[in-house]
């Protein structure tokens, strides 16, 4: 049994929209690869929402193998990867040991996924053992006291862990917390003093920020005009609006492709509705989501034409590409070129890139 459906309207969105856009080579600078043991937290956890585990439970790399092979035939693919850890409880140990011997036996890039609290030298032993060529942080492995609403970026990529990345030349990637997204002027702020402060480390901004409607950008490229260095992965996002603007404020150079599998399997179409998207998926397909202001069941031919959220990210960057005006030849280093020279100069030799 196939690990899910491609049919024939998403053969023909790939063939006739994306595939003339990408090279034969991509570099996916965000994926999650995981077994269901290292994260007993997923699905589970109660403030975050339950429809990711719908999707997919986990993702063991022969299944990220062959989401390549259905939904990109023809290419090869090269992930950046890390684990998937949402609470201290999880089993990061395993899981990034799991990460560390997937990546080993393909020679693939891998990160840490990193807890705030490890002094400096355990970090750095962990880096150098398993090989790894940066931290994967995330806003809920902050100290259990804050609220959520207060999470500071600094709070779970605290600054003795960018010493040593800016020491190493290290790679940072960033989802940044809060309601306010990447208009939140204390997110904007942070994002800015690491560069300032430690500007050899290889800061990735997950999501480009998070800015997943027009609403959520605000005059954060503005504040971002002052930086040089920091680059955004578009994963998991399919705002078009929001696509435009970051391509005309860093340019195709600081933009990196990547989809956060295995989420982004998911069939559906996001829309934006009072500045805050929605995820339209096929009725019953992802279990009951009534109880999930970010998600709606769709009947219907409507919900029939749905195709994977990566084709609808896909399609909106190259829609994005073609309003600001760059050609084929012009996006194509987000696609593999801009990945490789920040893997290479994060130490990652000898890789399958
Ligand atoms: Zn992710």
């Amino acid at each position: 049994m196939a690990l899910f459906d491609v049919f024939e309207h998403d053969r023909e969105i790939y063939r006739a929209e994306i595939a003339p856009w990408l090279p034969d080579r991509l570099i996916d600078a965000h994926v999650h690869v995981w077994r269901q043991a290292h994260c007993a937290s997923f699905g589970r956890a109660g403030r975050l929402v339950r429809w990711p585990a719908r999707v997919a439970g986990e993702n063991p790399v022969e299944d990220l193998e062959e989401t390549y092979r259905l939904l990109f035939p023809g290419k090869r693919v090269t992930p950046l990867l890390f684990g998937m850890v949402l609470q201290p409880s999880d089993d990061h140990e395993a899981g990034n040991a799991y990460v560390r011997d997937v990546a080993r036996a393909r020679r693939w890039p891998a990160l840490l996924f990193a807890l705030p609290e490890w002094a400096g030298a355990d970090l750095e032993r962990r880096l150098r053992e398993g090989g790894f060529l940066g931290i994967k942080v995330y806003l809920s492995l902050s100290p259990p006291a804050i609220p959520q609403k207060e999470i500071r970026i600094f709070d779970f990529l605290p600054p003795h862990h960018l010493d040593l990345l800016d020491r190493l030349g290290g790679i940072a990637m960033l989802h940044i917390p809060r309601d306010g997204r990447l208009r939140d002027p204390l997110n904007l702020a942070q994002m800015l003093e690491i560069e300032r402060r430690w500007p050899n480390v290889k800061l990735i901004i997950a999501h480009v920020g998070r800015a997943y409607v027009p609403e959520d950008l605000g005059d954060a490229f503005e504040k971002l005009a002052a930086a040089k260095n920091m680059v955004f992965d578009v994963s998991a996002n399919t705002c078009r609006e929001v696509f435009v603007a970051l391509l005309r404020a860093v340019g195709p150079e600081r933009v990196l492709f990547a989809s956060d599998l295995p989420i982004v399997r998911m069939r559906m179409r996001r829309i934006a509705e009072n500045g805050r998207y929605v995820n339209l998926v096929p009725k019953g397909m992802y279990g009951d989501v009534s109880d999930d202001p970010n998600m709606r069941a769709v009947e219907g031919p409507e919900a029939a034409r749905f195709t994977f959220f990566l084709y609808e990210e896909l399609r909106n960057l190259i829609a994005a590409a073609r309003e600001v005006g760059l050609s084929r030849e012009q996006l194509a280093p987000v696609f593999h070129a801009n990945a490789a020279r920040l893997i290479r100069a994060a130490g990652g030799r000898d890789l399958d890139l």
